[in-house]
């Protein structure tokens, strides 16, 4: 029972809504991700979008692994927490000028390139700084959606990366260009991606990229991120299945002797770590429906709203047996401000405790002050 994972008596002293992070599942999820990615050559980065608390952070740089970004401010903030700049790497379809600047001067590890236009930008700013900048180029994998629906980055009509038949005249640019060092290929097809197939695919694809360029040398592959997690029951699956996950990758990629497989996982390493937890200020019952109305609404956590996505809710203060369907339901003036329809949970009353679950991932870094609302604080322990 998820209860029991709770220090509830600390919740109980405290204003909610706010996000709760177990620190300890944290840390076992990182040692379940060293343990499961112990191949030669393998390296893993945190994709920072995930979640940037300080605490949370200061963790997973400690820890050893590299970092993935996607802006200035990211740089910055990865900088600080202490991972070192040669193991960050930056990524994104619009890096602006200040922001190729502020990688390229900082050292970083690499920079993910997603089109001609940019590799130019990066060259001619590098030029400027005299100074090399390492680049890959983020190849555009093309894997389909349709029969695998939860890939939504990958395919040749998402804005995301460079299709294999315009690479030649990206990789003479950085041949013929002093500033670009060449570092490798960057892949990433989506996220959330709970089945091994997609990866085994790419595995294949990248194989047979490889097979095609011959002998051109290519120290390091990126396969991106995307490793989902269990939404239904976190109880259950508290930590990703990381064996099965980089074992597609050490059983179908053939890399070559020496060659580096970077990874950059978000997601995984956070979402089960962190919960919202809010009170229930009104237990409403409508004619048709009966709602749940709390504190907590899509300004903290915005993914049910943005996306549809679910979140397992449980309240933690209820011991009735009786059990009752309602909507789960936030306080902002935004129909889509719904965390759940039809959720079945024990009696519910006013002041309730509610935890929302598995809300480490894409939860307080998407937060907002819509309706002058405070920003959701944050408890970890
Ligand atoms: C978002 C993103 C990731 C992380 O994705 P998850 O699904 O959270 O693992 C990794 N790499 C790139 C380039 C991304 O945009």
């Amino acid at each position: 029972m998820s209860k029991t994972i709770f220090p509830i008596s600390l919740f109980e002293q405290e204003e909610t809504p706010f996000y709760y992070y177990d620190l300890n599942l944290l840390k076992n999820t990182i040692e379940a991700i060293r343990k499961a990615s112990d191949y030669p050559g393998f390296m893993v980065h945190y994709a920072l979008k995930a979640n940037t608390n300080p605490e949370l952070l200061k963790i997973i740089a400690s820890s050893g692994l590299g970092a993935d970004t996607v802006s200035k401010g990211e740089i910055k903030t990865a900088l600080a927490a202490g991972f070192a700049a040669d193991k960050i790497v930056f990524a994104g379809v619009g890096k602006t000028d200040a922001e190729i600047k502020l990688a390229i001067e900082s050292g970083i590890g690499c920079l993910n390139v997603e089109s001609f236009p940019e590799l130019n930008a990066i060259r001619e700013i590098a030029a400027g700084l005299g100074r090399t900048a390492k680049v890959a180029i983020r190849v555009n994998p093309e894997i389909d959606a349709h029969t695998h629906h939860y890939i939504t980055t990958g395919l040749a009509e998402n804005k995301f990366g460079t299709l294999a038949c315009d690479l030649e005249p990206m990789l003479r640019t950085i041949h013929e260009s002093k500033e670009l060092e060449f570092v490798g290929f960057h892949f990433h097809i989506g996220s959330q991606i709970t089945t091994p197939e997609p990866f085994r695919i790419l595995c294949e694809r990248i194989n047979k990229m490889q097979e095609e360029l011959g002998d051109l040398e290519i120290p390091v592959i990126n396969v991106g991120g995307g490793l989902g997690i269990d939404y239904d029951d976190p109880d259950k699956n508290p930590i990703p299945d990381f064996k099965s996950y980089f074992g597609t990758f050490a059983r179908y990629l053939k890399l070559r002797p020496g060659q580096e497989l970077h990874f950059e996982l978000g997601r995984a390493v956070v979402a089960q770590c962190g919960s919202l937890i809010s009170r229930v200020v009104y237990v409403k019952e409508g004619h048709v429906k009966r709602f749940v109305i709390l504190d907590a609404g899509m300004t903290d956590l915005i993914r049910p709203a943005l996306y549809q996505a679910y979140h397992r809710i449980d309240n933690l203060t209820s011991d009735s047996c009786k059990r009752e369907t309602y909507d789960v339901v936030g306080p902002i003036c935004e129909s889509s401000d719904t965390f759940g329809e039809n959720i079945p949970l024990p009696l519910t009353k006013r002041g309730d405790l509610i935890a929302i679950r598995s809300a480490g991932a894409y939860g307080e870094v998407m937060a907002s002050s819509y309706n002058c609302r405070p920003l959701p604080r944050a408890i970890s322990r």
